[in-house]
C-alpha cells in the first residue's frame, strides 16, 4: 500500500527569490530524478550568474535594510517560531515532497525529519537573545565590551541525504544571529528548500531575506562562495568539496567557512556489552537511509570472542529489511540516491573482496526503476583495505576484530576521518577512556546516532569537518565579535 501518489504531488518552481517562486527562460533545464523510480518527475532551471548575482543582491538589500538584523532579537525569535508552526502545519506536503525526491520514507520523514527540523528552529529561535557578548576586564577608567554582529549574508551549500534537516541546521542559527541567507541545495534535492523558503516568508520573515537558488556545486555553489557579498560560507557535503570551498574561500576573501564533511565512523562492541540490543543498534546505523548519512557506523570493530554471535544477529536484522519505494508503506531499506552512486557502491564492494576482504553477506545492486543495494557484511583483517579506508555512503558495514583494548582503539583510529564513534560496553573504565582516546567530533556510549538534544554540537575532527552545526557553537558562528574600548 502506498502513503501517497507521487503523481499528485505538485512541484514548486525552482529559485526563490525576494519572496516569488522563480524559473527562468535563460538557464538551462535538467531533469529531477525519482530515486524511487530512477525517472525524472521534474524539470530544473539552473541559476544563471545573473540569476545568482539578483539573489545575493536581494539578500544584501534585506541585510542593510536593518529590518531583521536590528529588530530586538526577541522580537526575531517570534518569527522563526512563526515559522515553525507552518512548518508543522504544512508537514504532510513537505514529507510528500521531501520523500519523493529523496532516498526518505515518507513515514520516516514525518517521525523524524520535520519534528527534527522544527526543534532546531525552535532551539535556534530560542537562543536569539542569549548571547550579546561581555565586558571584558580592563583598567578603572576604561569600559571594555565584546559585542557580537551577524556577518551579513551567509551562503550556505547543502547536500542531498537529508535535505530538509541539512537546511535548518545552516539557516536556523544564520537567520537567528540576524543575518540574510543565499542556500544552494543540491541539485538532485532541490524542492523542499525553496518551499520552507517560502513558509519563512508566510511566517512574516522578510521576503528578501532567505533566498534559494538552484544549480550545480561547480558552477552555482562556486559563484556564491565567491562573491564578495558574502561574509561567510556555510557548508555540509562530502570532504572533498569541502576542500575545494575552503580554497575558493582563500582565494576570493579570504572569508571564514564552516564544513561539516565525510565520516568514516567506528562502532566498537566488547565482549561485555548487551549483544542483542548492541547488533540492533548496529545494524540499524548502516542500513538507516540506505546507509546514506554522514555519521552511519560503517566499521564494526569487535572482540574476537563475540565476533560469530553477534554478526550472526546483525545479518539477521539486515535479512528482514524490505527494498521499497519511499511512499510504499512496507519500505524499510530506500532507494540509493542515483544509478551512479549505486554502481559506485558496487565497484567499492567488488574492489574490497579483491583486496582479500571476505563476503558475509549481501553485496548486490538491484536495479528495479530505483537503485537498491542489499546490506553488506565484509569481515577485513587489512585495514588498508578501500572498504574500510572510504567513506561508500551506502549500506556496507566492515567487521574488523580485536583482542585487547589498546588493539580496539587503534583499530578505531581512522587515517582521515574523525566524525563520530559507537562504544558498546557496561565497563565505565572503558568507555570513559575510549570516549577520551578516540579522535572524534561526536562520541555516542551505549547508543548510536544524534538525538533531537540540539544544544550537542556536531561536527567531525580531522578531515571530517571544520567548526560545528547545532549547539549553541552554531549559533556563535554566525556571529563575528567586535572589541569595543572607551576611555572615560
Ligand atoms: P557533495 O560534496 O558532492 O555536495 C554537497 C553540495 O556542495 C552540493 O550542493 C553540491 O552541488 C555542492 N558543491 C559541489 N562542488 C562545489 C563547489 N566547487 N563549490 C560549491 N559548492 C559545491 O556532497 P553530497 O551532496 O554527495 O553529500 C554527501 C556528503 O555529505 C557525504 O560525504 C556526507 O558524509 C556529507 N555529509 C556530512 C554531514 C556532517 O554533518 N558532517 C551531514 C550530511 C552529509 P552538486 O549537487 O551540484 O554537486
Amino acid at each position: 500500500m502506498d502513503w501517497y501518489n507521487p503523481s499528485d504531488t505538485d512541484i514548486p518552481k525552482g529559485h526563490f527569490i525576494d519572496g516569488q517562486f522563480m524559473s527562468f527562460n535563460d538557464d538551462t533545464a535538467v531533469d529531477v530524478i525519482c530515486p524511487s523510480t530512477g525517472k525524472a518527475y521534474a524539470q530544473l532551471n539552473y541559476a544563471s550568474a545573473d540569476t545568482v548575482e539578483q539573489a545575493l543582491s536581494q539578500a544584501h538589500q534585506a541585510f542593510r535594510a536593518g529590518t531583521w538584523a536590528s529588530m530586538a532579537p526577541r522580537e526575531r525569535a517570534k518569527y522563526l517560531f512563526k515559522w515553525a508552526e507552518l512548518i508543522e502545519k504544512e508537514q504532510a506536503y513537505l514529507a510528500q515532497l521531501e520523500s519523493l525526491g529523496s532516498s526518505r520514507p515518507y513515514h520516516e520523514v514525518l517521525q523524524w525529519d520535520i519534528p527534527y527540523v522544527v526543534d532546531c528552529l525552535r532551539f535556534f529561535a530560542e537562543l536569539s537573545d542569549k548571547h550579546g557578548g561581555y565586558v571584558g576586564a580592563t583598567q578603572q577608567n576604561r569600559l571594555g565590551m565584546v559585542i557580537s554582529q551577524p556577518y551579513g549574508v551567509i551562503g550556505a551549500i547543502t547536500p542531498w541525504n537529508f535535505p530538509m534537516s541539512m537546511l535548518m541546521w545552516k539557516v536556523g542559527p544564520a537567520l537567528a544571529a540576524g543575518n540574510a541567507v543565499v542556500l544552494k541545495p543540491s541539485e538532485m534535492t532541490p524542492f523542499t528548500s525553496v518551499y520552507l523558503a517560502k513558509l519563512a516568508v508566510d511566517a512574516g520573515i522578510p521576503a528578501n531575506l532567505f533566498n534559494v537558488v538552484q544549480g550545480d556545486g561547480k558552477t552555482v555553489g562556486q559563484a556564491i562562495c565567491e562573491h564578495s557579498l558574502v561574509g561567510k560560507v556555510t557548508f555540509t557535503g562530502s570532504t572533498a568539496t569541502g576542500a575545494a570551498i575552503m580554497s575558493t574561500c582563500a582565494i576570493k576573501g579570504p572569508k571564514p567557512s564552516t564544513l561539516e564533511l565525510g565520516g568514516k565512523s567506528p562502532q566498537i562492541v566488547f565482549a561485555d556489552a548487551d549483544i542483542e540490543k548492541t547488533a540492533r543498534t548496529v545494524a540499524k546505523a548502516i542500513t538507516g537511509n540506505a546507509g546514506q548519512v554522514c555519521v552511519s557506523g560503517s566499521r564494526l570493530i569487535i572482540h574476537q570472542d563475540i565476533a560469530e554471535e553477534f554478526s550472526q544477529q546483525v545479518m539477521a536484522h539486515f535479512s528482514q529489511l524490505k527494498t521499497g519505494s519511499t511512499w510504499e508503506k512496507q519500505t524499510t531499506l530506500p532507494p540509493v540516491i542515483s544509478a551512479g552512486q549505486a554502481q559506485r557502491i558496487e565497484s567499492i564492494v567488488s574492489q574490497s573482496i579483491a583486496q582479500g576482504a571476505e563476503l558475509l553477506c549481501g553485496g548486490d545492486l538491484i536495479s528495479q526503476g530505483g537503485s537498491f543495494f542489499t546490506p553488506t557484511l565484509l569481515a577485513v583483517k587489512d585495514k588498508a583495505n578501500c572498504a574500510v579506508r572510504e567513506e561508500i555512503f551506502g549500506p556496507v558495514l566492515t567487521m574488523q576484530t580485536f583482542d585487547s583494548d589498546e588493539q580496539a582503539w587503534e583499530l578505531a583510529s581512522h587515517e582521515t576521518y574523525g566524525l563520530a564513534a559507537g562504544i558498546h560496553t557496561q565497563n565505565i573504565q572503558r568507555a570513559l577512556t575510549g570516549m577520551r582516546e578516540i579522535e572524534a567530533g561526536s562520541v555516542w556510549i551505549n547508543r548510536y546516532g544524534r538525538s533531537f538534544d540540539h544544544i550537542m554540537p556536531t561536527g567531525g575532527f580531522k578531515q571530517s569537518g571544520i567548526g560545528k552545526d547545532v549547539g549553541v557553537e552554531a549559533f556563535q558562528a554566525n556571529l563575528k565579535t567586535k572589541s569595543v574600548l572607551i576611555d572615560f
